[in-house]
């Protein structure tokens, strides 16, 4: 959960390589395990499927800019769509906060893996570079 910080809600990431970036990530792609909006229709708010989906464009990649606690078991939550520019604040309910919150760490998640992937391969890449460069002699013991 990462509702205890929620004015930013910007996470923090540390790449192998010892740096960290600020990321703001969102699932882009429907999981297996998604439900289909059709198929949960929520009565009780009216029109609210789930938070992540812009009600505008229909894009998957809406995101809390600004979120705090109304009352007990609601969260006034300022969303904003990155593909339409829909900005948009209402009062959830906690569930539908909670399930926002897991979207996005899901999202989180996914783009931590990336990294690494990527970080693993351009560190591969560069080893491969150096040991070219030693069998080739390019690095000589001048250069040190
Ligand atoms: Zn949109």
């Amino acid at each position: 959960m990462s509702l205890h910080d929620p004015h930013h809600y910007v996470r923090r990431v540390v790449l192998p390589s010892g740096k960290t970036i600020e990321v703001v990530y969102f699932e882009d792609q429907q999981l297996a395990s998604a439900t289909p909006v059709a198929a949960t229709p929520a009565p009780s708010q009216d029109d609210v499927s789930d938070l992540h989906v812009c009600g505008s464009c229909s894009s998957t990649l809406v995101y809390p800019t600004e979120w705090e606690e109304a009352g007990t078991t609601h969260w006034e939550v300022t969303l904003r769509c990155p593909n339409c520019e829909w900005v948009g604040t209402g009062i959830f309910e906690q569930d539908l906060v909670e399930r926002f919150d897991e979207e996005l760490d899901r999202g989180t998640e996914a783009l931590v893996r990336d990294l690494k992937r990527l970080a693993h391969a351009n560190m591969e890449d560069e080893i491969e570079r150096f040991t070219t460069a030693l069998t080739e002699d390019h690095i000589v013991p001048e250069d040190f």
